[in-house]
């Protein structure tokens, strides 16, 4: 079983599973493997992060996750345990992929000098800007090149690691700092330095380039402004689904589709999808059902899926696609993809690309009715149907 890649279990060409392979030497895993709907699209590959439902690791259930594990580093456990998260990292308003660094920092788990030293691969354990063992303490607090990155930090005070003995004193004083307007960061500051840090730190140890503590600061703070201004974006893009209320910019062309799907705990589903034009006469119908379906939600996804792509395969350009499904329609909007349903949702969103004129949206129950009784009828009509 060793060398086996998932692409090996599905049939050459094609996003579907191979079931005669798997059936001969996964068959105790087979009706897991079926559950698990392979992207039908090219993406690119991405970390996730299995102990959440969106798949982004939170600091809070990588600290869980951390507990669940036996670990023998009972004093490290301690150390976590005694600290303060929530007050001092939990709370910090930053990206996904920071609060993941800021974990590791904090779990000793960053790949530097001491921590490979002490796992016993050869290196010299040395900062690259001095000559000083490379603990974390040190490279982001105490090291000459990060004391002058804190002091060119727009923060109000100035901040003085030096008498911190610990990374937990550290992280405490971060929590205090305050930046200067008129920066237009709002949230703290400190976890865009320590990351400006540690890739200066990579940039000099990889490749052999040097960068100036100023430099990076002013990358820090273009890239928190950056985020930050992200967020407000977003939440303003994902309004009119979380409202229910439905304003896109009209476009007579447009043709609209509901979709739907009825799920049985069998774990069966039946799909259904209707293209109308403004008019509300009928362009086209259609439904199936499928096997080996996980939950209601993977099934509202890939009602939404299949229409897109009958979309497409008929040359529709500008169409305004609806679903019954709240949870599905806030996921695709706020681009926030639940695990479960990561690879149907990258799917749809590179189908979005194929329109000139796209929308998704959530349609009231009441508003479903003629693809609810499609989705319906087609499972009830189920002829196993191998996905
Ligand atoms: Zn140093």
């Amino acid at each position: 079983m060793r060398d086996l890649y998932v692409s090996d279990l599905l049939t050459r060409g094609t996003s579907e599973w191979n079931r005669p392979l798997i059936e001969s030497i996964l068959s105790d895993l087979a009706p897991d493997i079926y559950l698990i709907k392979p992207i039908i699209y090219m993406a690119e590959d991405t970390y996730c992060w299995l102990k959440t439902k969106t798949g982004s690791c939170s600091v809070k259930s990588g600290y869980y996750a951390q507990r669940e594990e036996s670990t023998t580093q009972v004093t490290l456990q301690q150390a976590i345990t005694s600290f303060n998260w929530q007050k001092f990292v939990w709370r910090e308003m930053t990206s996904p992929k920071l609060k993941l660094f800021i974990w590791k920092l904090c779990r000793g788990a960053l790949p530097l000098g001491t921590n490979l030293q002490g796992r016993g691969i050869i290196t010299d354990g040395s900062c690259p800007h001095c000559t000083q063992p490379e603990t974390a303490l040190h490279l982001f607090f105490l090291c000459p090149f990060a004391r002058q990155e804190w002091n060119l930090a727009p923060f109000h005070s100035v901040p003085n690691f030096a008498t911190a003995a610990s990374l937990h004193d550290c992280f405490a004083f971060m929590s205090t700092l305050l930046c200067l307007p008129p920066t237009g960061i709002s949230s703290n500051l400190s976890p865009w330095i320590l990351w400006g840090i540690w890739t200066s730190r990579n940039l000099i140890l990889f490749e052999n380039k040097s960068v100036t503590a100023r430099s990076m600061v002013v990358n820090a703070v273009v890239a928190a402004r950056e985020w930050l201004l992200a967020q407000v974006v977003n939440t303003t893009k994902s309004s009119p689904t979380q409202t229910g209320n439905e304003t896109p910019p009209t476009n007579p062309d447009v043709i609209y589709c509901n979709t739907d799907a009825a799920w049985s705990v069998s774990r069966r589903a039946g799909l259904g999808w209707c293209f109308k034009n403004a008019a509300h006469s009928v362009y086209s119908e259609g439904s199936r059902a499928i096997d080996h379906i996980s939950s209601p939600l993977m099934a509202e996804a890939l009602a939404m899926r299949e229409a897109m792509q009958e979309a497409k395969r008929t040359s529709l350009l500008n169409v305004w696609f609806r679903t019954d499904s709240q949870e599905l329609a806030r996921a695709i909007n706020s681009k926030s993809y639940p695990v479960e349903i990561f690879g149907v949702l990258m799917d749809i969103e590179l189908l979005s690309s194929s329109f000139s004129f796209v929308f998704i949206s959530f349609i009231g129950r009441e508003h479903n009715g003629v693809v609810d009784s499609l989705a319906k009828s087609a499972l009830q009509n189920h002829v196993s149907t191998l996905y």
